[in-house]
């Protein structure tokens, strides 16, 4: 599960440590009550999700070793299930690029002749452009066609005070007022004892500006910024490699040569060590987040649902399996396939998705059901099949939320996505298989399977946009604008995935594709930017977006409600 969640977690930790005090702790009480093929699937159940979760799969972060252990394992699941291949030629694998930050190569930096040390006396910035600069410019006079020196003493001071000050934006902020003066590179440095906590970090790399940019650390400065009244000769040239790693969703396909295919999925990734920055744990040792309901129990669902469909007799349609990667780093897996799709999309009957699965609470017996508006079909279908003594139905009409099922109501295919609940261990290292709660697992599996039967063979189902909710916003928000930001783009600015319809950002004619670069006086340079922005207006406000459409500038005016 991708964390938009986060903003609510917080919020709603207090009731869910209440609840899960009531949980009761032994789902096997009634296991002497099960049938002997329930008894099977909850024992696959547990060999899968234990596997998943083994020490050596390191979390399972995409385009990892622990990544590439879990795939073979998942191959080894599809085979046995008699699945075929269905990824890049004749393989169950389907790779795609993960940006994965910026690395310094070769980045040199002389004043007056003299090499200053990197990493030491000088870094670049992650966004700096890569390039040469040079000229002889006076520390404190900026002049057009040269290289700008720039304190940070009254920003850095003035920045105490205020909590929401973002370094990065004002540092991405200067760079570009100064590059539009002329500046050919710009030279921070930080003159007052207050620390600015500026370091290289790779991943915040995205994408860079047009000028080198360069930061100078205390070290540097005493050495050759002392006398600010002075001119400088200076050579900058700044070197940097993007990095990319290579995730894989694996693809195993049950061909009954029938015209439409249904598409199951859940994502197998899951945080690795917390490297990417999107782990809630906040204990200093380094650990592996076994990711056990997020997402080892959907994965163990969808091998679950291959074995039985497989065993399935007179079926009228295809299904097709898909463990995705990339998910945790924003859906990019399953967007990816969306992109790339191995089965026609306009041959995909509908979708299933399977995100934490596994912590059914055994008092309140909630299962959501997401997607429940997109297609008029859903209710009744689900009405008639969810066994009411075992689940307390939790319907979410909408076809987006931040799991994989996303990707395909986008694509205008009918979706549906199961969802046990949020939990404290979510995103943490306690997310360990000894929680899961296999029998109301099982009882998930039993659903889905009935739901597939009852509409194996029928038509398409009839697809209806739905309502959206207001995408990634949390109450904190009086706004919105009415738009679902694209969570793989690693530019600058936010990248428009959809436009919810009849809101502020479809009457301002923005699209989907479309980059928002500013919002009212506010820059917007990332997700958290444009949230940030977002948080500064209220209903009746009005204001104007500024955005790139096909790299070409273009401003409208909003008006909120
Ligand atoms: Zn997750």
């Amino acid at each position: 599960m991708y964390p938009v969640l986060r903003k609510s977690i917080f919020m709603t930790r207090s009731i869910l440590l209440f609840l899960i005090f009531f949980q009761v702790l032994s789902p096997f009480a009634n296991s002497q009550k099960l049938r002997k093929a329930d008894k099977e699937i909850i024992s696959e159940l547990q060999a899968d999700i234990g596997s998943l979760t083994n020490d050596k799969m390191e979390g399972r972060r995409s385009g990892t070793s622990g990544e590439a252990l879990a795939s073979d394992y998942i191959i080894g699941g599809f085979i046995k299930a008699g699945l075929k291949p269905l990824g890049d030629s004749g393989t169950y694998l389907q790779r795609f690029e993960i940006y994965d930050g910026r690395d310094i190569t070769h980045t040199r930096f002389s004043i007056n002749n003299a090499d200053l040390i990197l990493n030491t006396e000088f870094i670049p910035l992650p966004f700096s452009a890569i390039g040469k600069a040079d000229g002889s410019p006076a520390i404190a006079l900026q002049e057009s066609g040269s290289p700008w020196f720039y304190d940070l003493k009254e920003t850095v001071e003035a920045a105490q005070s205020n909590p929401h000050f973002d370094m990065d934006k004002l540092l991405r902020e200067k760079t570009r007022l100064f590059e539009g003066k002329g500046a050919t590179a710009v030279i921070f440095y930080n003159s007052s004892k207050t620390d600015d906590g500026i370091v290289f970090d790779p991943a915040e790399g995205i994408k860079p500006e047009k000028i080198p940019v360069l930061y100078v650390t205390k070290a540097g400065r005493k050495k050759y910024l002392r006398d600010i009244s002075q001119s400088l000769d200076v050579v900058i040239d700044v070197q940097m490699l993007e990095k990319k790693r290579w995730g894989h969703n694996v693809i195993g396909f049950l061909d009954l040569g029938a015209p439409y295919t249904v598409v199951i999925g859940a994502h197998y990734d899951h945080l690795g060590y917390g490297e990417d920055g999107n782990s809630l744990y906040r204990g200093a040792e380094k650990k592996i987040h076994p990711g056990a309901d997020d997402n080892a129990s959907g994965t163990a669902a969808l091998m679950e649902l291959a074995r039985l469909l497989k065993k399935t007799k007179n079926l009228r349609t295809n299904y097709l399996f898909i463990a995705f990667s990339g998910e945790e780093s924003g859906l990019i897996g399953s967007k990816y396939f969306t992109e790339h799709p191995s089965v026609a999309l306009s041959k995909i009957s509908y979708m299933v998705n399977m995100d934490m699965v596994g912590r059914l609470n055994d008092s309140t017996h909630v299962l959501t059901i997401g997607g429940y508006g997109t297609s008029p079909q859903w209710a009744t279908l689900i009405n008639g099949t969810l066994n009411k003594k075992l689940f307390v139905l939790n319907a979410d009409s909408s076809g987006t939320g931040p799991s994989d099922h996303t990707s395909f109501y986008l694509k205008n295919i009918p979706v549906l996505f199961f969802f046990t609940g949020i939990h404290p261990d979510y995103h943490k290292p306690t997310d360990q298989p000894d929680k899961i709660n296999y029998v109301g697992e099982m009882e998930v599996i039993h659903l889905i399977y009935d739901i597939t039967q009852k509409m194996d063979g029928m038509n398409k189902p009839v697809f209806v946009k739905t309502r959206d909710k207001q995408f990634g916003v949390s109450p904190a928000f009086n706004v919105t604008l009415g738009l679902m930001p694209d969570y793989s783009f690693s530019g600058s600015g936010l990248r428009i995935d959809a436009i919810s319809e009849g809101r502020p950002a479809e009457k301002a004619g923005l699209k989907a594709g479309d980059i928002i670069i500013k919002l009212g006086d506010y820059s917007v340079i990332s997700l958290q930017t444009y949230m940030e922005a977002l948080s500064k207006f209220n209903r009746g406000d009005q204001t104007t977006v500024e955005f790139l459409r096909d790299k070409a500038e273009m401003k409208a005016a909003v008006q909120f409600k």
